[in-house]
């Protein structure tokens, strides 16, 4: 944190003030070790690099449920934010873009029947007045902008569901026209909404506008709140 808040104070003449504008902060860490061979490094570089970044835009998404390749398995890595693990997700992520979807979303290695996270995103769903998101494991990451989504979600009023969500209940909701909105979360979009979720075949419409309302309003919320014009009731600024 220290380190963090020297290179910020350094870039603070970086920082787009403008709305939905941020001053990416990326650490990261590798290892340097002088060897060839697989074993953990015994030195490693740890850097952080900063970019300004402008509103970042995304049009509704269109996703596939994956049932076939897995991003990562039960009692593996997949909880890391390790770069490793973009690897598994390229190749099936591919397949569903030639197909015409923007990314798939993640179901367990095992059975495939839950949900894990959408692309790099985690997901949520909106179901009346519930918000579910399935519950972190060791191959879900457990995300920061997920966090923040359901506390703010709380505060609201709404009913935070973490737990096990099936992918056959969600397309009964799908079917039922009960599903009011999927989205994935993280720090790039903070909400993606999206709008059509493919399963065996089948394309599923979310036409409800609350999806866009949730989505927008939360966007919105937690830009402010990072600026200061929202009350940081739960202290989650920093300031430098
Ligand atoms: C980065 C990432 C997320 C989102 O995490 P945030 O802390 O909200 O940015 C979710 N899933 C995966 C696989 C990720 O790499």
């Amino acid at each position: 944190m220290e380190m963090l808040t020297q290179l910020v104070k350094l870039d603070s003449g970086w920082i787009p003030t403008g709305e939905g504008e941020s001053l990416y902060i990326r650490p990261h860490m590798f290892a340097i070790d002088e060897y060839v061979g697989v074993r953990p490094s015994e030195s490693y570089l740890f850097v952080i690099f900063t970019c300004p970044v402008g509103k970042y835009y995304t049009n509704e998404l269109k996703v596939k449920i994956e049932t076939e390749y897995t991003r990562a398995t039960k009692g593996g890595t997949g909880s890391a934010k390790a770069a490793g693990n973009y690897g598994a997700s390229l190749f099936p992520t591919q397949i569903a873009k030639d197909a015409g979807f923007d990314q798939v979303l993640w179901t367990d290695s095992q059975t495939h029947e839950y949900f894990e996270e959408s692309g790099t995103m985690n997901v949520m769903f909106l179901s009346g007045n519930k918000v579910m998101s399935p519950a972190i494991s060791d191959s879900i990451l457990d995300g920061i902008t997920r966090n923040s989504v359901l506390q703010v979600a709380r505060d609201w009023g709404y009913e935070v569901e973490e737990r096990k969500v099936s992918v056959v209940e969600i397309v009964e909701l799908l079917k039922a026209k009960k599903l009011d909105g999927a989205f994935g979360v993280g720090t790039a979009a903070t909400i993606a909404p999206i709008r059509t979720i493919h399963h065996q075949g089948t394309d599923y419409e979310i036409t409800k506008d609350q999806s866009s309302d949730f989505a927008g309003r939360m966007n919105t919320y937690l830009d402010h709140l990072k600026r200061g014009i929202e009350q940081d009731k739960h202290h989650w600024n920093h300031k430098i």
